[in-house]
């Protein structure tokens, strides 16, 4: 077996643990003589699979009881249209931060279904900060406030939860969840695309708090009407199945891991590594303002194009893949998810050293 040190911003790493118990049930599932990608979704057998994984998730999350676990699909871009057409719905209004590249994203896509507001940006500054609570002009009557808690694209994180006085925060959480604890109770409806953090593409897990399962807009597809999705307990059609099953052993590993205070030491301790490095080198840096550096994505460069390239290519020739930064800021990103190793940052880290003492 050869697995490479695979730093890809989504679909990433997962842990081998997981692959391995996935390839040891892909013929025969818990003797039900089949693979869970081949079974009912109405079984008995996948029944107890899903309200499984649930459990597992409320359980690693602390999900209070008057919030919903929905596993849907579309990606976190679905919920871009779904948020707004479910929830902008009283005032018509809805705040929006715009702190990278998908909260931009989200912001626009509001904008079709109402009056979507500009509360902050940090665009003027590349995106290299997240707007602090002095910096947002926030409606009193907006139906919620939307952020993207973790910006995959530019490495910046939250290191606050805005204060509302009351509006629900939505927060896209796609490259954060389950990578360190969560006070599920300070948010209207948390979201997350499944292949950072959660397990593979195709599954988008949503959880919302019962009170904002409302009326939609109307001639909201189905599909999209969240008050349908928890009627039928995310299976108004056949829901991402094997996505579902594999959550569901992610879950078993971050709980091996000692759940997500455990996730949340091994991945500050991965992320120091890495921004130690960074801030003492002569040849790398990070733009990132340090209360913001994301513990998932971390971005950096040499400030020369030609340099950059040339890291990116010996790189991948020595074992580390998808180490080129997103097209939109250029230089390079290092994505450690949840299942990135510490011995994955060692490796990265010693290799920048090697390059620096070669190239400074
Ligand atoms: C990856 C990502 C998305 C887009 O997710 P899809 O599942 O591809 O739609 C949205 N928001 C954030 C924060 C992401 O990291």
């Amino acid at each position: 077996m050869s697995r490479i040190f695979n730093f890809s911003a989504g679909p990433s790493m997962l842990p081998v643990s997981v692959l391995e118990k996935a390839a040891s049930e892909m013929l025969d599932y818990n003797n039900s003589g089949m693979s869970v990608m081949e079974m009912s979704h109405r079984s008995k057998v996948y029944d107890k699979i899903i309200k499984d994984t649930e459990r597992k998730l409320r359980e690693v999350m602390g999900i209070p009881d008057n919030y919903k676990v929905l596993f849907l699909q579309g990606g976190a871009t679905l919920q871009f249209s779904m948020i707004p057409m479910n929830l902008m719905t009283k005032n018509r209004k809805a705040d929006y931060i715009v702190s990278g590249s998908f909260s931009g994203k989200a912001y626009k896509e509001a904008q079709k279904y109402g009056e979507a507001h500009l509360a902050a940006t940090s665009k003027a500054d590349n995106f290299s900060h997240i707007p602090t609570q002095e910096e947002l002009n926030l409606s009193p009557d907006a139906d919620y406030l939307h952020i993207c808690e973790n910006n995959t694209i530019f490495g910046t994180t939250y290191n606050y939860l805005p204060e509302t006085n009351g509006v629900p925060i939505v927060s896209d959480m796609s490259s954060c969840i389950l990578s360190k604890p969560v006070d599920v109770e300070k948010y209207g409806v948390i979201y997350a695309g499944a292949q950072k953090n959660m397990g593979p593409a195709g599954l988008t897990v949503v959880i919302i708090r019962e009170d904002l399962v409302g009326e939609p807009l109307d001639k909201t597809p189905v599909m999209m009407r969240f008050d349908e999705m928890v009627a039928n307990d995310s299976m108004y059609n056949t829901p991402p199945t094997y996505a579902i099953y594999i959550l569901g052993l992610v879950l078993d590993w971050v709980e091996s891991m000692g759940g997500l205070t455990g996730m949340e030491a091994h991945n500050t301790k991965k992320a120091a590594l890495l921004y130690d490095y960074l801030d003492q080198s002569k040849l790398f840096k990070t733009n990132v303002v340090k209360e913001n550096r994301s513990l998932m994505n971390v971005t950096f460069m040499t400030g020369n194009e030609e340099l950059d390239a040339k890291f990116v290519k010996e790189s991948a020739e020595r074992g580390f893949s998808n180490l080129k930064g997103h097209r939109s800021v250029g230089g390079m990103r290092a994505s450690i998810y949840n299942a990135m190793p510490m011995e994955g940052v060692e490796a990265l880290v010693a290799f920048m050293k090697e390059f620096e003492e070669k190239n400074a």
